[in-house]
């Protein structure tokens, strides 16, 4: 894996595509700094490759795409605002991409794929960036990691119809579930377990893949 290669070279792609996160209302310096030496490129297939610093969804194969890098921060961005999560519960590994971000910012990540080559790929990428810290599972995201839970934060990179039950049961008192919900009309949503219950709020329109149930692979 060349982790050396054309996005290191250029410095200044990275920095352009930062500048237009901030532009785009991300402003927490963390998450910022984790998306400028996080290497995007190493997270795509080689065509692919030189087009990792823009702000846009790239494919990945099996119908899936790395999200785009505004929507990484933005998802990142809330699910750190009240403070580091510790434990936190990703569902649709993908490429692996956001769950090296997160990785860099909170103690351990579980990560859920449905999809085995792109989990094993994803496993090979962040640990060539020496991501020790997320623990891999091929299985169905919509059912949560329950052996690990609770969560302190919960994100999904597929939308579901409605929001689990499974993952907001798995949700710590405190805690933070960021995902997208619907079907062709998609909202970004953000759920929070206070101790009186789950409160939720309507962060933006976003447009994900859905979220498959099975396994594949
Ligand atoms: N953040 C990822 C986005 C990947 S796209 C990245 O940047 O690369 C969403 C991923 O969710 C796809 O890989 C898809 O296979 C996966 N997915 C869809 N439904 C799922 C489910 N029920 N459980 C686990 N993963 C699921």
């Amino acid at each position: 894996m060349d982790l050396t290669g054309i996005g290191m070279t250029s410095m200044r792609t990275r920095e352009r595509l930062i500048s237009r996160l901030q532009q785009r209302g991300i402003k927490d310096e963390a998450v910022l700094e984790v998306m400028r030496n996080t290497p995007r490129h190493i997270f795509l297939d080689e065509a692919l490759a030189h087009r990792a610093y823009e702000d846009s969804a790239l494919p990945i194969g099996h119908n899936q795409t790395l999200s785009q890098p505004y929507i990484v921060a933005k998802m990142t961005e809330l699910l750190v605002a009240d403070g580091r999560p510790n434990k936190v519960l990703e569902v649709g590994t993908g490429s692996g991409y956001q769950s090296a971000v997160l990785a860099q910012l909170v103690d351990e990540v579980y990560s859920v794929e449905r999809i085995r080559p792109l989990q094993q790929k994803a496993r090979q990428r962040t640990q060539a960036l020496k991501l020790y810290n997320i623990r891999f599972r091929h299985a169905d995201g919509g059912l949560g990691w329950s052996e690990h839970g609770p969560f302190d934060a919960i994100l999904s990179a597929a939308a579901p119809e409605t929001v689990p039950e499974e993952l907001t049961n798995q949700l710590a008192v405190g805690g933070r579930l960021v995902m997208p919900v619907g079907g062709d009309a998609q909202q970004l949503i953000l759920i929070k377990r206070t101790a009186e219950g789950l409160e939720q709020d309507i962060v933006e329109p976003v447009n994900f893949v859905p979220l498959l149930s099975g396994t594949v692979g």
